[in-house]
């Protein structure tokens, strides 16, 4: 394993440059890049999960310096507007609730507490969601059994922004770069495995590994090998989005992304530092790009400062990620709406199940098995995730939103729906990145309840958590209130004032 050769430069192509830059820093692995700035990037995607906090800090990037760099501003959660019905909101923070007691989880305690006569809402246990309900924002406290402690964040920033800190790891780290087309991919004739990549110029650039990061071409993966695309249409039918973003508006900055259900799909709306992204993600069999374009526009919360960007996709993802000597990232491997901020997460979960199945010596077959297992867990537990906010949503208003209601669903999710509603089971799954408390979030928040609780609540003293409960929901609107507004945390921390250009946060 010599020379690593990484097709595209977008956030997919950089976070793998970086990535195996600092994971091959030992073994004089050669990296290259070949993008073409005259195919440019998709130049959307501007949320992310909390994994993206591991992922910075194994490239070193600091929280601080990616920050002002990418525009970025925190976000507790998202907020889902007109989903379950119209006129409904709830969020869905990162972070679970409450507190377990005598070891039997919150959740299960809250369902007895009902079952005896109290009128409780899950969402009053989360710290998160009181934050994100007065547009406050602070980090957790470093006591994680606290109720003020258990929870994590994510950013929402400028994705082509963060390519290029990416980058700049990268190339300091001995990435060489280089702007060219490909024209060719050339295999090898005895398994056809891929020997090399020509150039427009004529070079011809060969490899062991190949990172296939080229976008929607899909240019090796697809093209080249011929991996076929699993379509997940019929349960995600969304297959285009319009996005516009519009001026920043001064005062309160909310610290979570909103996401709205509309007749033939939802919209989101991310708050950045310099704008606000916009968009609406819709299914083109109910509604034309004219008029989800005139809808969009019509949203907006402040004047646009750019014109409408049209995209088309399909959800779905690649039979295997890794085929032969190549592995495909990011939009190449395939793509999920980006109702839950995931793209990103996956292209960083991808290069997580890359190292941790990098040959040493020769590829050996079980090990890019197991590696295609485990991604493809990856992918179908957010595939899951995503459609239960389809399927489970009682919006009968529009034909996009009756056809959810026949849907059969994947067996993994309908096995997932029956343990919950049985007995209110929630173990984490392998390879979920959306931790048990999520599910809990989606289930709550559609009304979906278990038919019992766990036996053990029969064991535990409901006269002591019946007291407990509202001193917990007391502490975390304290909590609340006594974090700063997300506007005044951004302007205290990260003001231009607050950290000098060109002068690391950190030496700020
Ligand atoms: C509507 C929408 C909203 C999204 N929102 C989010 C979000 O909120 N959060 C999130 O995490 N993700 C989001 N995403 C996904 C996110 O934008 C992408 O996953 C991410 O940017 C990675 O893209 P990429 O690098 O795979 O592809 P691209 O950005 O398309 O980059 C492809 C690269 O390949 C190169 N290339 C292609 N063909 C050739 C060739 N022949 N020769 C040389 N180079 C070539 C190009 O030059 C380019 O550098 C969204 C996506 C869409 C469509």
């Amino acid at each position: 394993m010599r020379s690593i050769v990484i097709v595209g430069g977008g956030t997919a192509g950089w976070s793998a440059a970086a990535c195996l830059a600092r994971f091959l820093a030992k073994r004089g692995t050669a990296i290259t890049l070949v993008k073409s700035s005259a195919i440019g990037t998709v130049g959307v995607g501007e949320a992310s999960v909390p994994n993206i906090q591991n992922f910075n800090r194994y490239v070193g990037l600091s929280e601080r310096d990616f920050i002002s760099g990418a525009n970025g501003t925190f976000k507790l959660g998202i907020r889902f507007d007109d989903w379950v019905r119209h006129g409904s909101s709830f969020f869905h923070p990162f972070g679970g609730y409450g507190l377990p007691f005598e070891e039997v989880e919150f959740h299960h305690c809250l369902n007895r507490a009902r079952e005896l006569g109290d009128r409780l809402d899950l969402a009053d246990y989360s710290l998160p969601v009181a934050m994100a309900r007065s547009a406050r924002f602070s980090q957790p406290s470093p006591d994680n059994r606290s109720p003020l402690g258990d929870f994590g964040y994510a950013y929402h920033f400028d994705a082509g922004l963060y390519a290029q800190q990416l980058a700049r790891i990268a190339k300091s780290a001995g990435v060489r770069e280089i702007d060219a087309r490909i024209c060719g991919v050339s295999r090898r004739p005895s398994d056809g495995w891929i020997e090399a990549l020509e150039l427009e110029n004529g070079a011809r650039l060969a490899a062991d590994l190949f990172v296939d990061c080229s976008g929607f071409n899909a240019l090796l993966i697809g093209k080249a090998l011929e991996t076929p695309y699993e379509d997940w249409s019929r349960w995600l039918p969304c297959d285009r989005a319009v996005a516009v973003p519009s001026a920043p508006t001064t005062g309160e900055l909310p610290p979570y992304t909103v996401a709205r259900a509309l007749e033939a799909g939802w919209s989101w709306r991310i708050p950045l530092q310099h704008r606000i992204g916009n968009g609406y993600v819709y299914s083109s069999r109910h509604i034309d790009a004219e008029a989800a374009t005139e809808r969009l526009l019509a949203s907006l919360p402040s004047p646009p400062v750019g014109e409408p960007n049209h995209l088309r996709f399909q959800a779905g993802m690649r039979a295997s990620f890794w085929t032969a000597n190549c592995v495909a990232l990011g939009l190449a491997g395939g793509f999920i709406e980006p109702l839950e901020s995931t793209s990103i997460n996956l292209v960083h979960r991808g290069l997580s199940t890359l190292m941790d199945f990098y040959p040493q010596h020769a590829f050996d077959p079980r090990q890019i098995a197991a590696a295609n297992r485990r991604f493809r867990a990856e992918q179908e537990n957010i595939r899951d995730f995503i459609i239960l906010h389809y399927w489970a949503s009682s919006r009968n208003d529009t034909a996009f939103w009756r056809q959810f209601r026949d849907m059969s669903l994947p067996q993994s999710l309908s096995d997932r729906i029956d343990s919950y509603l049985a007995c209110g089971y929630l173990e984490p799954w392998f390879a979920d990145s959306f931790k048990a408390e999520s599910w809990l979030t989606m289930f709550e928040a559609f009304g979906l309840r278990p038919a019992q609780s766990d036996s053990r609540v029969l064991d535990i003293d409901m006269d002591a958590v019946r007291r407990a409960l509202p001193q917990i929901k007391a502490a975390i609107a304290t909590g609340a209130a006594q974090a700063p507004l997300h506007a005044e945390f951004m302007a205290r921390n990260f003001s231009r004032e607050a950290v000098p250009p060109n002068k690391s946060l950190q030496e700020a």
